[in-house]
């Protein structure tokens, strides 16, 4: 299995390329999208406090920029539990098979790259975090099937590419 640094790295590779978005909320003029906004103003490359119960407001650009910070988040030794388990579950969500078909919304500017290492952080956790003995949830394993969908859907180029050969080899190893 690939080790936590490891997925850390892919993560950082895929996402590289995603520029700082202006705003952080969708365009959107609610009390609660401008305090989303404020809160990234002022805390410049570190996620805000409380962003465990704003997930659903980020835009997709803005999830794909902060996407290694919030798998480093589910990583490391002093993780914010509630931001690291909202985020699983969002990974998580049940797709909507309207239109665009088979689609969450936040990944929409993702690339087979940024699908692929999501994928990986999925897979990672759920072999380093659950047994036999402790199930993974629901979340993680719906999570996987769609993104194992995701990839095999998107288009990518040279560099997603390379990510995901590395990963099917990964994902072939018991
Ligand atoms: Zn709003």
């Amino acid at each position: 299995m690939l080790t936590s640094a490891k997925i850390q790295q892919l993560v950082s590779v895929a996402f590289a390329s995603a520029p700082r978005p202006e705003d952080f909320a969708s365009a959107c003029s609610c009390p609660e999208c401008a305090d989303v906004n404020l809160s990234f103003q002022s805390c410049d490359d570190t996620l805000p406090p409380g962003l465990a119960w704003k997930l659903p407001l980020l835009s997709p650009d803005a999830v794909r920029y902060l996407m290694p910070q919030l798998v480093r988040n589910c990583l490391c030794d002093d993780a914010d539990d509630d931001l690291c388990w909202n985020f699983v579950t969002m990974l998580g969500e049940p797709v909507s098979k309207s239109a665009p078909p088979d689609y969450l919304r936040f990944a929409s500017t993702f690339d087979r790259g940024q699908f692929a290492a999501t994928l990986a952080f999925l897979k990672f956790i759920h072999a380093d975090w659950y047994s036999e003995a402790e199930p993974a949830p629901k979340d993680v394993i719906r999570g996987i099937r769609n993104w194992e969908h995701f990839v095999e859907r998107a288009t990518g180029d040279w560099c997603s590419e390379t990510i995901v050969s590395s990963l099917t080899y990964f994902s072939k190893r018991p």
